[in-house]
Parts: structure tokens; sequence; C-alpha cells
């Protein structure tokens, strides 16, 4: 497919006008411009047994390498508060607390991770919860043995995806650039 013009510009600048059109779901539709390429954004946190193992670089290099783009990234230390707002749906589960001490370790990257698709993708390459039932090729396939220590979380929906990204970034620590080559990753689905 070749990428139009105005789907250039799309790439180049008008990220930010369909962002800031975007949906309820989070999905930025960028139908205005005659594209329909459609972009999302999805929270990932590289836990503390990425940090602890010097797996940071390796698994936001399988995120890079995929084809999604990093639009904020920080290193923060997580706490009770927030793990049990972010953990709300475990509470009561025998492996909460567990879970919660393995989660304040070590501090945390969170990053806002920007594609097509990119909550579905996020978590496919991310794989099944428990390492040890993870297809080979994912991350969790390749890098771990376990349900705890199981290298990322990702958002697994739309709404998720949106309250995360709000969790752990202001609006202003989140970033819109151009300069992707769009044509060399992205096409229009025909059916
Ligand atoms: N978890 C655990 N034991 C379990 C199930 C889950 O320690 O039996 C942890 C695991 O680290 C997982 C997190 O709780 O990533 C959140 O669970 P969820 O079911 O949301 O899985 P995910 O979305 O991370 O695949
Ligand atoms: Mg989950």
């Amino acid at each position: 497919m070749v990428i139009t013009e105005k789907c250039c510009n799309f790439a180049a600048g008008n990220v930010k006008n369909a962002l800031s059109a975007k949906g309820k779901r989070g999905k930025k539709s960028v139908s205005e411009t005659n594209c329909h390429i459609t972009m999302e954004r999805t929270l990932v946190l590289l836990k503390p047994s990425t940090v602890m193992r010097g797996l940071i670089g390796e698994v936001t290099s399988r995120f890079e390498k995929k084809g999604l783009r990093i639009v904020g990234m920080k290193m923060l230390q997580l706490n009770d508060e927030i793990l049990n707002e972010h953990y709300a749906h475990l509470v009561g589960k025998p492996f909460f607390p567990a879970l919660k001490a393995s989660m304040m370790r070590t501090p945390v990257i969170a990053m806002c991770l920007e594609g097509t698709d990119a909550i579905e993708v996020v978590r496919f390459i991310t794989g099944y919860t428990n390492g040890r039932k993870a297809e080979p090729g994912t991350i969790r396939g390749d890098y771990c043995m376990s349900n705890q220590q199981n290298i990322v979380h990702a958002s697994d929906s739309p709404t998720s995806a949106a309250i995360e990204i709000k969790r752990f970034f202001k609006a202003e620590e989140l970033f819109d650039f151009g300069d992707l080559n769009m044509d060399r990753l992205y096409s229009v689905d025909l059916s």
C-alpha cells in the first residue's frame, strides 16, 4: 500500500490532533485524514523480576522491534496504595500479598506504547500469565518460569488501558512525535 500524502501528514504531525480527538475507548481514529489506520495506546510495566535480572533492555527491545512506539517511559517505586488500585481485581486472592511484595521489591519501569491495535498486540507478544504455560516466542514464554515473576504487566482492554495510562502518567509525560516510518510499519487492512 502506498501511504498517501495525507497519511504521511498523519505520521508527521496530525497524530496530535487525532489523539486529542480520541474516543472513550482510547482508540484514535484518523478517518478525517482519509487514512483508516487507527492508533492505540497501552500501558506496560516492566516488573521487578525484569529489573533484577537485567532484562530491561531486552524486553523493551522486543516491543520496539515489533513496531510499537514508546511515547512515555519512567522508573518508579510502587507502593501499597497504587498496587491496591492496580490489582483491585485480585484483592482477596491467596497470592495477593505476595504479588504486592514482589511488585515493590525494586522500582519498575512504566511504559506507554503506541501502535495499531497496540493493546491486543502487546498482550499477544507478552503471552499467557504463567510463564511455564506461555508460548515460546512470547516474552513470558521466553523469559520466565512462574505466575508471579512474570516480567511484564500489560493492559488487557481499551478500558483498562485508558485507566492504567492515567494511573502512571501525567498528560505532560506522554509525547506525540511524527517521524515514525509509517509506510514501512503499517498498512490499511483491506478485506
Ligand atoms: N498472579 C499470581 N498468581 C496467580 C495469578 C496471577 O501471582 O495465580 C499475578 C501475576 O503476576 C499476574 C498478576 O497477578 O501477572 C495479575 O494477574 P492477571 O490475572 O491480571 O494476569 P495478567 O493480566 O498479568 O496476565
Ligand atoms: Mg491483568
